[in-house]
This record gives structure tokens, C-alpha cells and sequence, in this order.
């Protein structure tokens, strides 16, 4: 070894004449690699002026080799694919809903061809792009006719701004949801050009309520979904059925913020019953809203459906054009919405039902064969177990119900030395090539085996290795 001041760093010109430089510049560009000989040479530079650099990591192999790996941390995407271990199965922080196959391919089709979005091919003239779900739409929920924007928050607000500028909108203070992520029904009300007129109270209101809430500014009265609390104990609330009488005597519309918005009974699955979009409808409901990426398993949208009338006023509305969705999510959309007209294949063919209805058994076999290799790669400062757990639907839909399932649940060894063991495996975890994204409680470290499907366990096992380094 020599010291800093006798080594000799190459110049920049033989450095991108080198094999492994060409390669480089044959991958990232010659403007991307010499800014990266020059950041590298840079740093080289001030380790010399510490005496920390000798012969070898100033040679053009060890020199290329630090360019490669700047050049590759700098082109990996921000967005990365995670492992959603939270037992959330639609969870909002890491995108919600995972897209079936079938969408999968409609999607990378959208994006390689041009499309018939806005064409009709029968008559060769413009066409509308919400032509290419309406009449799924229709025959799913019964409705008369749909209009897609950008998510459930966009629908509310731009259903609200057609129908209700400048006018009042009646809503029982038991619904007066707020959202994760800022969206509140009062702020986007207000944002709609639309008075609130909150009735009843928090726990109790009555029919009577609504009646009083009315007057000539009435342009709507509306239920919300109360989707990520619930009120217990001393409660009434008024059912949609008794609502619509109340609303065509003084002949406004009704409409409701369903949020999640199941197209099928959850029941039949064995899951706990959600009130479906064709049920809303049928009750009288004159407009429905709600969104494409939670329990119906789609992209990101928001959807409106009801009255003919009312969608087509929606849908003039200049804010319409604005909320609208791009080709990418109609080309998702639409096979999403085909899974549903096989109810009986729906558990197995759509993704986020499949994961919602994956048995404990299921993850307790899984469970069972991760339990030594976790164990052994994370050495004896952790204990882990297999052990039942409960998990989420998420994303606001029955936010009581738990589903039963299985995992690995991990704590400190006793003695550890470290001060926040769970904290640094934590950490740990979301450090690995495809992070692993868990949920501490308890003193424990839980990770829910029931989004970890047969498909993407290889994968999770493969970069076990590096947890141990
Ligand atoms: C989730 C939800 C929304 C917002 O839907 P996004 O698709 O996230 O914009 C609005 N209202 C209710 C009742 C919800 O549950």
C-alpha cells in the first residue's frame, strides 16, 4: 500500500477508452458516463487528500466498477415492486388493487398500440371512451347508464359541482367522512361550489332530520359510506329505501358515496356482506359513486352510475374533461369488469378476491416453510414463530371485519444488545432488493403470509441471503 500522494489517478479520456467504460456508455449513454468518471474521479480525489486511496482503487477496473454501480442506482425507478406483508390486503399506501392476468395484457397492449378510445369503428366517427364500459357497467349494476374519472374522490366532486353548485347538499353528521390522504366530504363539498346541510347528529338520525334539512336550495340529498370507522351503541340512521320517498316528494335526487363498491355479494364467498352498487340502485339511489381500485379489483378510477339524465349533465360538466381517465385504465377497466360475468370463477380469476378468500390453511403451510429459513438468516438476536394472525380488507371496505390468517410473527431474542431490535429489522426489511413491508405491534414484528401467493414465494426466498450479510 502507498499513500495518497504517490498514487496517480487515470485521465478521463483513458478511462472512457476502457472495455468496461464502452460497455457502459453502450448501455447509459456517453453524457450519463462521463458524469459519472467525473463524480467518481471527484470523490477519488478528496479520499486522496485523506491518505485513504491506494494503487488498486485508483486502477480503471476499480474506477469502472464504482461508475456501474452509480450509474445503476441512479437509473432504478423510484417506484418499486414491495412485498405488502401488512395483512392489508387493498392498502393504499402501497397502490391498492393487483390487476388480474387478462388486465395485465390489455394494459401492455394500450401501450404499444394505438386504440380506438375515442373512435367508433362502425361508423368511423368520434367516439366516446366511456362507450368502451358502459354497458358492462349497465348490465352489472343495473344501472341506466356510467361515466368513469379519475378515482372516487374526482366522481364525488364532480358529481357534486353538476348537480349542486350553489346549492345545498343534505347529509346525516353520522356520514361526514374524512378519508385517508385529505379527502373529507365537507372540504370537498365546499370545493364543489356546494352548501353542506349537515342533519341529525353524530349517533342518531331520523327521517324527520332529512325532512327538516330541505328547502327550496336543495339540489340533493346523500348518503355516504361510512367506510374506515363504525358507530356502535346508541345509533339510527335512516336506510337509503326510507331516503328516496323523502327525496322525490320534494323532487331532488338522490345520491350516495358507496366508496368501495362491490358489484357482487361478498356473502357467497364467505365473506361478510357488503351492500353491492345494483342493490343501491335498486333501492332508488339516482346516482352511485365509487371506486375502481378497491374491492371491485381494478385501476385506479371512479365511477358514476344512475339516471341517464343526471350521468349525461355529469358528463357536459367542463370538470369532466379535466377527471377523466386515460387509455391505460379504460384498457384495465374493461377485463376487470368481464371477470364479473363469471361469478363462479370470480374467487379464482380476480386477484385481489382470490387473496381476500385465500384460506389460513393456506398460509399456515406457508408459514411453516419460511419459519426455519427467515429464522436462520436472521440469527439468534430474533425469535421467530408461526403464528394465527388477522387481516384487513383495507382501503375503507368493512373496516370491523378481520379475515382469519397466518404468518410469521417475529421478536427480539431476550439479552438483545440492540436497543430497537424491531425497529432495525425493520428497516432491514425494507431494505432488500424487493422490501418487505411488514407491521409492528406488540413487541412483534407481524408479517401476514395472505398476499404472499405460490407465484412471488421464490422470489421472497431468494433474497433472504442478504439480510443475513
Ligand atoms: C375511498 C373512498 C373515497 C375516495 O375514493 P378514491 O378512489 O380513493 O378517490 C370516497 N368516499 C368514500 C366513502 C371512500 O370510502
Amino acid at each position: 500500500m502507498t499513500t495518497g500522494q504517490t498514487v496517480r489517478l487515470p485521465s478521463v479520456d483513458r478511462i472512457l477508452g476502457d472495455a468496461a467504460c464502452l460497455a457502459l456508455i453502450a448501455n447509459y449513454g456517453r453524457v450519463q458516463t462521463l458524469a459519472s468518471a467525473r463524480a467518481v474521479l471527484a470523490e477519488l480525489r478528496t479520499a486522496m487528500l485523506a491518505g485513504a486511496v491506494c494503487e488498486e482503487g485508483a486502477s480503471i477496473t476499480a474506477i469502472a466498477a464504482h461508475m456501474g454501480e452509480r450509474l445503476q442506482a441512479q437509473s432504478r425507478s423510484q417506484l418499486r415492486a414491495v412485498f405488502n406483508l401488512t395483512g392489508t390486503v387493498l392498502h393504499t399506501n402501497l397502490g391498492r388493487a393487483l390487476l388480474p392476468d387478462a388486465a395485465v395484457q390489455a394494459v401492455v397492449e394500450a401501450l404499444q398500440w394505438p386504440m380506438n378510445l375515442e373512435f367508433d369503428l362502425e361508423t368511423g366517427k368520434r367516439g366516446d371512451r366511456d362507450d368502451l364500459v358502459e354497458e358492462l357497467l349497465r348490465e352489472l349494476t343495473g344501472a341506466e347508464a356510467a361515466t368513469i374519472v379519475n378515482n372516487n374522490a374526482a366522481a364525488v366532486l364532480l358529481m357534486l359541482n353538476t348537480l349542486a353548485q350553489n346549492k345545498e347538499v343534505v347529509v346525516s353528521r353520522g356520514e361526514l367522512v374524512e378519508i385517508g390522504g385529505a379527502f373529507r366530504i365537507p372540504d370537498v363539498m365546499t370545493r364543489a361550489g356546494a352548501v353542506l346541510r349537515e342533519v341529525g347528529s353524530t349517533n342518531r338520525t331520523h327521517l324527520a332530520d332529512y325532512a327538516n334539512g330541505v328547502n327550496e336550495d336543495t339540489a340533493l340529498l346523500m348518503k355516504v359510506h361510512c367506510s374506515n370507522y363504525a358507530i356502535t351503541g346508541f345509533t339510527k340512521s335512516v336506510e337509503l329505501d326510507e331516503l328516496v320517498p323523502l327525496a322525490s316528494k320534494h323532487g331532488v335526487p338522490t345520491a350516495v358515496d358507496l366508496g368501495s363498491g362491490t358489484l357482487v355479494d361478498l356473502a357467497q364467498y364467505g365473506l361478510p356482506h357488503e351492500t353491492t352498487v345494483r342493490e343501491t340502485i335498486e333501492a332508488g339511489a339516482d346516482l352511485v359513486t365509487f371506486s375502481g381500485d378497491k374491492l371491485l379489483g381494478g385501476p385506479q378510477c371512479g365511477v358514476i352510475v344512475g339516471r341517464a339524465d343526471l350521468i349525461a349533465k355529469i358528463k357536459r360538466n367542463p370538470l369532466k374533461r379535466a377527471l377523466r381517465v386515460g387509455k391505460l385504465t379504460l384498457a384495465a377497466l374493461a377485463p376487470v369488469l368481464q371477470l364479473y360475468r363469471a361469478p363462479d370463477l370470480l374467487a379464482e380469476r380476480l386477484t385481489t378476491l382470490r387473496l381476500l378468500t385465500r384460506p389460513a390453511a393456506a398460509m399456515r403451510g406457508q408459514a411453516q416453510t419460511l419459519l426455519p429459513l427467515l429464522q436462520g438468516a436472521l440469527g439468534m438476536q430474533y425469535v421467530v414463530t408461526a403464528e394465527a394472525m388477522q387481516s384487513q380488507i383495507g382501503s375503507g371496505a368493512l373496516p370491523v371485519d378481520q379475515l382469519p390468517s397466518f404468518g410469521l410473527a417475529i421478536r427480539s431474542a431476550s439479552g438483545s444488545r440492540l436497543s430497537n431490535p424491531l425497529g432495525v429489522l425493520e428497516q432491514r426489511l425494507r431494505a432488500l432488493p424487493c422490501p418487505v413491508i411488514g407491521r409492528i405491534g406488540q413487541d412483534t414484528l407481524w408479517l401476514d403470509l395472505r398476499c404472499l401467493e405460490a407465484a412471488h414465494e421464490t422470489a421472497f426466498i431468494a433474497q433472504l441471503g442478504e439480510l443475513s450479510a
